[in-house]
């Protein structure tokens, strides 16, 4: 089948259906310059160990696992959204799609335009601090990282963990809300996840007209109405052109 039909597929099935909401993983911003977890060659498991991404590894020693996330976070603050992410938020504000779950922690569904948009691992706009448990920006974070400065509570000079889900914490409250979208949802968009993430890639479970772009595979391939192995920006502006021609 050429590209272009299971463009037209894609589009078919989210014109047709009542609630279309969006699924996204790190896939969706490699293309913005973010490396995800699992590609083959630049995926961050080919260097990083999974072990520092643990509550029990930051809470060992904060410090040091600033200073060992810094070339990570120095990428993620100066990434931009790219037209995958641009052409989520214009299905959005055309009604085709009602909300984007992402699992990613890097606000670019919002800076792309996104408006509804639950981040079930969190983000790292803030941090909490572990001493007073309030919640502080962290809008300069590399900036202050680079110049070695503690980031440290505004209210008692406590230490920050940003409020990103690391392996071993639970999930935010996005979680629960994320688990309630899917499950009034007739139509999920997955978009650059390996879906190999528990809880959040049980999402698709719950939803019967699955729409997976994707370069790898992924559990839910053989339950999928339609699979695009294809650049995340390029499909979902191909989709979103299909859309927009016939309406
Ligand atoms: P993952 O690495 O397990 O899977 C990403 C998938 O995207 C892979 O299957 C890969 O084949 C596919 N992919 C990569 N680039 C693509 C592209 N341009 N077009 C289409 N497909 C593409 O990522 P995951 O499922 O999101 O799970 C990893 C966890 O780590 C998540 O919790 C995620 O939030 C977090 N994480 C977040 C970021 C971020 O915020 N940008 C980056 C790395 C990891
Ligand atoms: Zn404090």
């Amino acid at each position: 089948m050429p590209f272009s039909d299971y463009l037209g597929r894609a589009a078919r099935i989210i014109r047709e259906s009542r609630h279309a909401t969006a699924l996204t993983g790190a896939g969706i911003s490699t293309e913005s310059g973010i490396p995800d977890f699992r590609s083959p060659g630049t995926g961050l498991w080919e260097k990083e160990d999974p072990d520092d991404f643990t509550i029990e590894s930051f809470n060992r020693d904060p410090k040091a696992f600033y200073v060992r996330m810094l070339p990570l976070l120095r990428v993620i603050s100066a990434a931009a959204p790219n037209p995958g992410h641009k052409a989520l938020a214009e299905m959005e504000r055309l009604g085709y799609i009602k909300t984007v779950i992402t699992q990613n922690i890097d606000s670019l569904h919002q800076q792309g335009g996104s408006e509804k948009v639950l981040e079930v691992h969190g983000s790292l706009r803030t941090g909490t601090c572990l001493s007073c448990n309030r919640q502080n920006r962290l809008d300069d974070l590399v900036f202050f990282l680079e110049r070695g400065e503690d980031l440290s509570c505004r209210h008692c000079s406590g230490v920050l963990k940003p409020d990103v889900t690391l392996f071993g914490e639970e999930l935010p409250p996005d979680f629960q809300k994320a688990y309630r979208e899917a499950m009034r949802s007739d139509c999920m968009l997955v978009v650059g996840s390996s879906l190999q993430v528990a809880p959040a890639g049980y999402l698709p479970r719950y939803c019967k007209n699955l729409i997976i772009i994707n370069y790898g595979t992924t559990p839910y391939d053989d339950f999928a109405r339609v699979v695009i192995r294809a650049p995340a920006g390029e499909a979902l502006q191909g989709i979103l052109k299909e859309l927009t021609s016939f309406s």
